[in-house]
């Protein structure tokens, strides 16, 4: 299934992406299940809206493609032995074509494309086995990234924290699967990143087991997987676009 998150009418709903239309649901899917209403609107009448935002946090990995490690930190880059973990925080989450800003505080800001764990029902200390069963569905995301300030300030909270840094969507697939699958991210229409998910350093079930080791996490909360070589400099103007076979493009205005 197709999870949408929608304004219509002035009204926020999520529903379930039927063909050109979709089927209403009757709350957050996340909690409250799949009780549909008796209504259905056109995809083409709908603005989609980020498919979760989340209630607690959004977990990232940093440096899970050996080919990232590399060009960020050269040919003898070794990457880190477990998965390095980072916040961004739930106010950088913004949806489908809203746009990127760039504040003032850097001259240096970079895309990710990376594939979105979202987390279906409360989860501590889940064993890389039972990953699946936390796991509500994948999206898309792009992990924008202050690069000047990730360098300067050490710590990455302001880098990776900004408002609008956190573009999630289109939609939330459920019935993802992710062996095989290539990651591509655009600019402009140009080709930046393509790999693919089976690159990953740590596999998801392995950064599932590590996150809800030390956080428990909240249905509706995030978890982003690193992100493939190509990574690159954006300015005003520019439009970026995060796709992975299977679910759909993300797409985002520079501003
Ligand atoms: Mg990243």
């Amino acid at each position: 299934m197709k999870i949408a998150r929608f304004s219509h009418d002035d009204r926020i709903s999520y529903g379930i992406v039927d063909g050109t239309e979709i089927v209403v649901l009757d709350g957050d899917p996340m909690f409250s299940g799949f009780e549909t209403l008796d209504e259905r609107v056109p995809l083409a009448d709908v603005t989609l809206l980020a498919p979760s935002i989340p209630r607690s946090k959004i977990v990232a990995v940093g440096k899970n493609y050996r080919d990232h490690v590399t060009e960020m930190g050269g040919a003898d880059a070794q990457p880190p032995t477990e998965p390095l973990l980072f916040f961004k925080p739930n106010t950088s989450v913004i949806g489908p074509n809203n746009p990127i800003i760039i504040p003032p505080q850097t001259s240096e800001v970079s895309y990710e494309a990376e594939l979105a764990i979202v987390i279906g029902s409360v989860a501590k200390n889940v064993p890389a086995r039972d990953a699946h069963k936390v796991i509500f569905g994948y999206t898309l995301a792009n992990d924008i990234t202050a690069r000047d300030l990730q360098r300067s300030d050490g710590q990455w909270a302001r880098a990776k924290g900004f408002d609008s840094f956190c573009p999630l969507g289109p939609v939330i697939e459920t019935e993802f699967e992710p062996a095989g699958k290539r990651i591509m991210s655009r600019l402009n229409g140009e080709t930046r990143q393509d790999g693919s998910l089976d690159d990953m350093i740590h596999d998801i079930p392995a950064i599932v087991e590590y996150v809800t080791a030390a956080f428990t996490m909240l249905p509706g909360d995030v978890i982003l997987t690193g992100t493939p070589a190509g990574v690159g400099t954006i300015a005003s103007g520019d439009v970026l676009e995060v796709e992975i076979e299977g679910l759909g493009i993300l797409s985002n205005p520079v501003a």
